[in-house]
């Protein structure tokens, strides 16, 4: 399990987020604030791309490390991935990045692009690919590595709702294989249709952390955000 405690991490006068602290249990967790909440600096402070000023992250009870980290399957907010090379061909590169074999990873991105019926794109640059497309193929660099845990930022934004469908297929499989992942959103309505847990941030805060039933119940979600959009 990820346990994120005490986060602080400010940008010059910014203080982008404040002492945050919550739980990424088995399943699914959501990640919910309006812009400029700090859902991006937080995941970045969890995938080592950015340093906290104080707090840390713990994997199983022990601070993160380059180590541990190399298990975390990561979707950045910047996508990142290189628009002119092939598709099947960035996923395998990938995929030997988190060491792979070079053969199973390219048999588990063909298998991956076949679920987003994109396997006649598999070599195709990947800026011929539409926008909802290119966001595919980055769940699939996200999972090549077969990652303990997965952290996804705004994996839904800009997907049509039969892309949501599949990519939410999809999350789940890694759910029920033991993958918790931990995914942001603007979505309120997505992240309660999916996640067995939440967290909400406001303005670098976290106001409501818990399961979906415990959150609903309190009707703390809705007033939270309410109170703070
Ligand atoms: P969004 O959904 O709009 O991406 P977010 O919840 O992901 O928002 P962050 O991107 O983490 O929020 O931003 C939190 C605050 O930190 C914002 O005020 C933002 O302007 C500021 N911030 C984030 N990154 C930087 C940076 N590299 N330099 C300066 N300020 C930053």
């Amino acid at each position: 399990m990820l346990s994120v405690q005490g986060l602080t991490k400010s940008f010059g006068n910014t203080r982008a987020v404040q002492d945050i602290s919550f739980d990424v249990p088995a399943g699914m967790t959501g990640f919910v604030g309006g812009n400029g909440a700090g859902k991006t600096t937080t995941m970045r402070m969890i995938m080592g791309v950015l340093s906290p000023d104080a707090g840390q992250v713990l994997w199983n009870g022990s601070p993160t490390n380059r180590e541990i980290r190399r298990g975390f399957g990561y979707m950045p907010e910047e996508r990142g991935l290189y628009p002119r090379q092939k598709v099947l061909e960035q996923i395998v590169y990938f995929g030997k990045l988190f060491g792979r074999d070079g053969a199973a990873a390219k048999r588990d991105g063909i298998e991956l692009l076949e679920r987003f019926n994109l396997a006649d794109r598999q070599d195709d640059m990947l800026d011929s690919l539409s926008l909802g497309n290119q966001q595919r193929v980055q769940i699939a660099v996200a999972v090549i590595g077969r990652p303990d845990f997965l952290v996804l930022d705004e994996p839904f934004s800009g997907l049509d709702p039969d892309a949501v469908d599949s990519m939410a297929d999809l999350l789940r499989e890694y759910n029920a294989r033991g993958v918790p992942i931990l995914f942001s959103s603007h979505q309120l309505e997505l992240v309660e249709r999916l996640c067995d847990n939440l967290t909400v941030l406001s303005r670098g805060r976290v106001v409501a952390s818990g399961s979906r039933e415990s959150l609903q119940r309190s009707g703390r979600i809705r007033h939270r955000l309410r109170m703070n959009t």
